[in-house]
Formats: C-alpha cells, structure tokens, sequence
C-alpha cells in the first residue's frame, strides 16, 4: 500500500511529469481517469490518444506533461503515457503515476502496458498477452536493490483481464498468443542477440537460450514485464500487458520491418486494447 508520508506532505512535484500538486487541481484532471494505457514511445502514444479519440469521439487533451521525459494525454477516463525503455525509466513513470492518481483520488484503475517485443518461436506480429512475467534469472519475480540488498516481490497480473483480452483479441481475429514474457535488462546481450557491440557467446549459446526459453513457455521478450506486474499488483491495481512482436528470435536479431508493416503492428495492441476499454466503458 501507500507510503503514509503521501499524505502529510502538502505539496509535492512530481518532478518528471513537470506537475506539481497544488499547481493544478489534479482531483479535477484526473480524478475521474479508469484506464492508464502506457509503452515506451512517445509519440506511439501521443498516435494512440489521438486515434481513441477519433474512434471514441472523447475529446483528446493537449500534453498534460511539463516535462520532455514523459507525455500525458487523456481522452476522458483513459490516460494515455508513455514509460521509456526499461524497468529503470518505467519505474519513475510508475512511480509518479501512482501518486498523480493517489492524489486525484481516482478509484477503480487498471493498467495497460501496450509494447513491442521480440518474438520467440511466434511469427512477426504476434499479439502476445502476458500469462506471467520472468526476470534475467528467469524467476516471476522483479528484483530491486534497497539499501545495498537484494529486495524480491513478486510479479503477477491479473488473471482475469488476461483471459478477457485473449477473448477480445480472438473476437477480432488478431493474431493473439498468451504466454510468459522475459523482461531483459538490456536490448543486446540480455536478450542473446549476436549484433551487438559485444558478443561472447556462440550462436548455438543464443538458440540453446531460445530453445529454453520456448519451452518454459515464454514466447516474447522485452524490457519492463516484471517491474510493471510488480508495481501494479503491489498497489493493488489490476493490470495486463498486451505486446506485438517486431520479430522472430528464432530467425535473425535485427529489426528490420518495412515503415507499413510496424505502422500494421503497431496498430494491433492498440485495437485489442480499445476494444476493451470501450466494452468496459460502454462508449
Ligand atoms: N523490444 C525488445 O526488448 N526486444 C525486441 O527484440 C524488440 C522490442
């Protein structure tokens, strides 16, 4: 639950958004937000809020955030902000997101990480919904290092929103998979690929990794998984993570899709996601 220091505090600047909580009245913002969609790229969300807002008909706010780290828009009770790459970058984003919506008193939230990620064993433009999230020791778990220690909490999603957006994606006849997702702590190395700057492992190391991988169930990879499940269900926030694969592992390391074909891919977690969010929302 909630650090108690929260509320004792009279104001408080959450320093990467660029808002402060007596400079806007965040109860009246963003107290009625029920959504917070979230990826890394800002200007993907910054597309997604605009096309929620063209497919809703709710209108779109302009960037809510004073800050060049992150962007905020909101088209009625969906936010809509994106995290940066990785557990570090996400966890500042979550961090304040967590408090904006603590301030605002906003009630009965749920979390969506919309993402791209490396496929494994599933073809290039696979919707992956997250069954459980494994860290770099390929334990469900995140780790945070708190006074020189080691602290592990554990990482889960909600089952039931899972199941719900599997069947939406199947509704919509995309190509949706559930299965665990590995939360690499690194683009290249941590996520076996033979085109990086270093490499001192064999390409039989890296589909030997693959092969394991695949058959502990995961079937993408990306960079926030652990820390994001971590964080929601330590707030008590039901939350899901619904990605698109960029590529095949299995196939090659390099992204290398044509600009239609990732604005196609791009566009599938979003249509799964929205019709949910409009299922829900009745709108
Ligand atoms: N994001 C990742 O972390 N890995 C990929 O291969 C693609 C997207």
């Amino acid at each position: 639950s909630a650090n108690s220091a929260l509320n004792l505090s009279q104001d408080d600047f959450l320093y990467h958004f660029g808002l402060s909580r007596t400079s806007v009245d965040l109860e009246k913002l963003f107290g009625d937000v029920k959504f917070v969609c979230c990826g890394g790229s800002p200007t993907r969300f910054e597309h997604y809020a605009k096309e929620f807002s063209k497919d809703s008909g709710l209108p779109v706010s302009e960037n809510l955030s004073r800050s060049d780290r992150f962007v905020i828009y909101k088209t009625g009770p969906v936010l809509w902000i994106n995290h940066g790459m990785g557990a570090p970058s996400l966890s500042i984003m979550m961090v304040e997101t967590l408090k904006l919506i603590h301030y605002a008193r906003a009630t009965d939230v749920t979390f969506i990480r919309l993402g791209t990620s490396g496929g494994v064993g599933v073809n290039p433009g696979s919707v992956v919904v997250t069954s459980g999230p494994v860290n770099g020791e390929l334990k469900e778990e995140h780790v945070q290092w708190i006074a020189g220690k080691k602290v592990i909490r554990e990482a889960r999603l909600d089952k039931r929103l899972q199941q719900d957006l599997l069947a939406m994606g199947e509704e919509l006849s995309l190509p949706v998979v559930s299965g665990k997702t590995l939360c690499a702590d690194d683009f290249y190395e941590g996520q076996m690929r033979l085109d990086g700057y270093f490499c001192d492992y064999s390409s039989s190391d890296k589909f030997a990794f693959l092969r394991e991988l695949h058959e502990m169930g995961v079937r993408n990879i990306e960079m926030e998984s652990t820390c994001f499940s971590s964080f929601t269900s330590r707030a008590g926030i039901p939350a899901a993570i619904v990605c698109v694969t960029l590529l095949n592992r299995m196939e090659g390391d390099q992204v290398t899709l044509t600009k239609e074909d990732y604005l196609d891919f791009e566009t599938r977690p979003f249509k799964l996601v929205t019709a949910f969010i409009r299922q829900q929302l009745s709108i």
